[in-house]
């Protein structure tokens, strides 16, 4: 049985397939051009939009996984949230990660509620009303400016501290990145269902 995983980035798919422990099909597997548009306003319309949007571009009901995530920053009343992948992005013009962190940084200034967290909404669609959600979070503090560090995962890691570990996301091996993120503890709920279908 193929499952199918709602997004165009490679990257993601090798990462969740350390999570799952089984392969995944991405829509570019079969040159399959996939480009939903996120409109939901939370984590959990937005993951479970995508993987219809799959399920409808396959044509057939196979089984499809969906995610949707995002960092968000109580300081800045949960923003970026829904929105962290385009955050600072105007006119068109698209931030690097790096320009996104330091406008982040920038934003919160020397706030003293460093609080944040990353959330995960992950979805099992098996047909159009059939699915499995789950939403799953890591606490962590943004670092103050200047105290950016770290070199591996992506994104906001850099910027996001894991205060038990005295480390950003982005300074933890990707090993132990999944046993505590948002997306690995929301991965291995989904596996756990699967298991039970
Ligand atoms: P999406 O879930 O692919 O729509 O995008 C979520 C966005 O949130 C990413 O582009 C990142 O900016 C951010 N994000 C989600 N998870 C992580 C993570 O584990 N580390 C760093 N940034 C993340």
């Amino acid at each position: 049985m193929n499952i199918w995983f709602a997004t165009n980035n490679a990257h993601k798919k090798e990462e969740l397939e350390a999570i799952l422990k089984f392969s995944l099909k991405i829509p570019s597997d079969c040159g399959l051009f996939f480009n939903p548009e996120e409109t939901g306003t939370t984590f959990c319309d937005n993951a479970l939009l995508k993987a219809r949007e799959l399920q409808k571009l396959l044509g057939r009901n196979e089984p499809v996984i969906s995610d949707d995530s995002g960092l968000c920053v109580d300081a800045l009343n949960g923003r970026p949230g829904v929105l962290s992948a385009r955050y600072g992005n105007e006119n068109g013009v698209k931030l690097t990660s790096l320009q996104k962190n330091i406008k982040l940084l920038d934003e919160l200034g020397n706030t003293q509620d460093r609080s944040a967290r990353f959330v995960c909404a992950m979805v099992f669609l098996l047909s159009a009303d059939r699915f499995f959600l789950v939403q799953e979070t890591i606490e962590g503090e943004i670092v103050k400016k200047n105290e950016m560090r770290g070199e591996g995962g992506f994104g906001y890691d850099p910027i996001f501290l894991v205060k038990e570990y005295g480390r950003t996301l982005a300074e933890l091996s990707s090993e132990d990145k999944n046993a505590i993120s948002h997306r690995g503890k929301a991965g291995k709920r989904i596996a756990l269902l699967i298991k039970t279908i």
